[in-house]
């Protein structure tokens, strides 16, 4: 298991602490995420509190890295492969099999853009999580039967 970040270091997701969700004592996990071409997203590569990571692959001019970001909704933890992400950088996120963008759902209120990860195959935007590019930005939403949750917590990036 890859559990490297960008300095060569073994780091370890957190336990879950006081988030939104969790004072609800109900979290949030996405099992199932797909690209617009359907190619699932979850990937057995990084493991976050038991859970199956979300991996997408990032580009920037040259520059490609593979990120796999925490499946429990709201909580931001994430681990990069082969890339160094800094903070206020703007990623183009792409799916790792087909390499297509991921869809752009918005502008997020930041600057960046709101991705696009479908929770099923049939890439419909009325379920879906929206998810900003820029990095450190805590902007994500999640759709589900075209009703918005919002999520803005300030929880702690590894
Ligand atoms: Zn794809
Ligand atoms: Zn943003």
């Amino acid at each position: 298991m890859n559990r490297f970040d960008d300095k060569g270091m073994m780091i370890y997701p957190n336990p879950i602490k006081k988030s939104g969700i969790c004072r609800n004592k109900t979290i949030l996990v996405v099992r199932e995420c797909y690209c617009q071409n359907g190619h699932s997203l979850i990937s057995n590569q990084a493991v976050f509190n038991g859970f199956k990571g979300i991996q997408v692959m990032v580009r920037r001019g040259n520059e490609t890295g593979l990120v796999a970001l925490s499946p429990v909704y709201g909580y931001k933890s994430r681990v990069t492969l082969n890339v160094l992400l800094e903070k206020e950088q703007i990623w183009e996120v792409c799916c790792p099999q087909c390499g297509e963008p991921l869809a752009v759902f918005s502008r997020c209120s930041c600057g960046g853009d709101l991705f696009t990860l479908f929770l099923n195959r049939e890439a419909d935007f009325a379920n879906c999580i929206l998810l900003c590019n820029r990095i450190d930005c805590f902007n994500a939403e999640i759709k589900f039967h075209n009703e918005i949750l919002h999520y803005s917590g300030m929880e702690t990036v590894i």
